[in-house]
């Protein structure tokens, strides 16, 4: 997995995505399948980054691939261990702790994208999470525990 920093050239919006790979990122930008989260054009670059690692610390013990690996691993982890699973009802757990309906609680669960416009619209804090960091679902034999 890799993250890019994008930049619309539309509306020069700012905004980071996450890909497979690099020929990943390519292939979708031609097909003209990014999207901005700003003004939905297409018109998306990786913006220029500087390096954060200088060139003489060795190489192998940064790989990046790696790194996000771990990450990830920890992030899935801290989720499955801390957030509860809420499935297609997200949209309307979050509105409902956001309006104070409910107690606050960590969860994790899957949107419509109408659901995430609205859920933005409304100011409802949400972030999509990147694949990678995605836990195994919950089944049901967890509640008899
Ligand atoms: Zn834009």
């Amino acid at each position: 997995m890799i993250r890019y920093a994008l930049i619309c050239d539309d509306c020069e919006a700012e905004f980071d995505a996450w890909f497979g790979s690099s020929s990943i990122f390519e292939t979708q930008r031609e097909k003209g399948l990014i999207a901005c989260p700003a003004c939905e054009g297409h018109h998306v670059r990786k913006q220029v980054m500087a390096p954060s690692v200088r060139p003489s610390e060795k190489a192998g013990a940064s790989d990046p691939e790696k790194v996000f690996g771990k990450l990830a691993a920890k992030a899935r982890q801290h989720i499955s261990e801390n957030y509860d699973y809420v499935g297609d009802g997200f949209a309307e757990e979050a509105r409902s702790m956001y309006y104070g309906e409910r107690e606050h609680k960590p969860i994790w669960g899957e949107t419509t994208q109408e659901e995430r416009d609205a859920l933005k619209e409304e100011g409802v804090p949400a972030e999509p999470l990147p694949p990678a960091f995605v836990p195994p679902k919950k089944s049901d034999k967890s509640k008899l525990n």
